[in-house]
């Protein structure tokens, strides 16, 4: 039986002890001088880390509330925009369009792959009353990481306005807001920021609030010119989670401590370090390989049956304490996914590779151990991984 578990789901994401201390504190006012503080170091530490000198708005809201503000506040009904899907939160971008009465053009990489900046060149020359392109940057559901500065370098060529889906990059991975031009940057305070889920942040540029001035779709909730006269007096519109609040800042207080390039660094390493191991062991990575994601890595399933993997995934949770994610959609069943963003360092890989591999073996599924750990320590190292394998079932 294992002490404690290791959630290493792509979200939420373990909360260091000092998140925890932070938001277990008691209850203020929320339009009071407190929260005007908590609220002015957390909008700035936001801005920070991701790179923009725009607002970051806050929305007591999950990723998908963050979303679904980019649809409403910059689309009206019937305007058609361009949608780059990589997976399931790609998918659902364009299902919430649809649902709003937007004309969604959908450009869909294969699953595991990436979209080509060519691909979307072409659909805006084809489209020229396309004003607004909405992209991933990092698809939690495939583990396909979007080129967004190649993308952002196309669609601002041609002056159009780009909100990014960054629930599961931003902090993690590097996105420079602002000399990207990107107009809208969505992210969730469950995933690389180490807090609890329950606040959407998004950063909305001036060229974006000019276009919900003009966008017609109904809004209340997610209305960004009110939020934004509340934010210039350091409050929100509606009552904030402030407990996810100073969860939020503590965290951000901890990658500002750390450094942002260093975190996007130790992410870089430690997301070698998994596929290194991964690889070893003979298991075969979902997403292409120059696409892959340094937050979540999905893993074809070495078991054959669905029901083999979960009795696999069930041991690692009961016998290891340690918790990962299936896959979504149609890929139920077809893969499954260790998450590695937020509170992550290398110590904490070899432990989710190491009961990994024991999993693996106990179950039958691997005839030989002690490559993986190995393998990860050569990538931390920079080298090369060992070139045995040890071959799956
Ligand atoms: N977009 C991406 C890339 C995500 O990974 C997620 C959540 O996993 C979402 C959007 C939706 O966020 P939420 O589940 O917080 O609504």
């Amino acid at each position: 039986m294992a002490l404690e578990q290791q959630l290493r789901v792509p979200g939420p994401t373990p909360l260091p002890q000092r998140v925890v201390r932070s938001a277990s504190r008691p209850m203020i006012n929320h339009r009071g001088p407190e929260f005007a503080e908590l609220m002015s170091e957390v909008c700035s530490g936001l801005k920070t880390v991701l790179r923009t000198d725009n607002d970051v708005l806050l929305f007591p809201a999950s990723g998908t509330g963050g979303m679904e503000s980019a649809i409403v506040n910059l689309l009206s009904p019937g305007e058609r925009a361009l949608f780059l899907s990589v997976g399931s939160f790609g998918d659902r971008w364009v299902e919430m369009a649809n649902i709003y009465g937007v004309d969604a053009v959908k450009l869909r990489a294969p699953s595991g792959e990436a979209i080509d900046p060519e691909d979307v060149e072409r659909i805006l020359a084809e489209n020229p009353e396309i004003e607004k392109v909405f992209v991933t940057h990092n698809e939690t559901s495939t583990g396909v990481t979007n080129d967004i500065p190649a993308i952002a370098s196309v669609v601002k060529g041609r002056g159009k306005l780009l909100a990014v889906d960054s629930v599961s990059g931003a902090s993690c991975i590097p996105l420079e807001t602002d000399a990207l031009g990107i107009d809208v940057v969505v992210t969730g305070s469950q995933k690389g920021w180490m807090a609890p889920p329950g606040l959407a942040m998004v950063a909305v540029s001036p060229a974006a609030y000019a276009a919900a001035e003009k966008a017609k779709l109904p809004r209340v909730y997610f209305d960004y010119h009110r939020e934004r006269k509340f934010q210039a007096n350091n409050q929100t519109y509606t009552t904030p989670p402030v407990s996810v609040m100073y969860a939020v800042q503590e965290g951000l207080r901890m990658i500002l401590e750390e450094g942002v390039e260093n975190v996007w660094a130790r992410h870089a390493r430690v997301g070698a370090m998994i596929r290194a191991g991964v690889e070893a062991a003979g298991l075969r990575l979902f997403a292409a390989a120059a696409h892959r994601s340094d937050t979540v890595t999905p893993i074809h399933n070495p078991a054959g049956t669905p029901e083999e993997l979960s009795q696999l995934t069930g041991l690692l949770r009961t016998r290891y304490g340690l918790v990962l994610a299936g896959g979504q959609g149609d890929l139920k069943g077809r893969i499954f996914r260790i998450g590695h963003l937020g509170f992550i360092d290398e110590g904490a890989v070899y432990a989710i590779l190491a009961s990994l591999e024991l999993a693996l073996s106990e179950r039958g599924l691997l005839s030989r151990v002690g490559l993986m750990v190995p393998a990860a320590q050569a990538a931390a190292r920079g080298a090369a991984a060992p070139a045995e394998t040890a071959g799956v079932r």
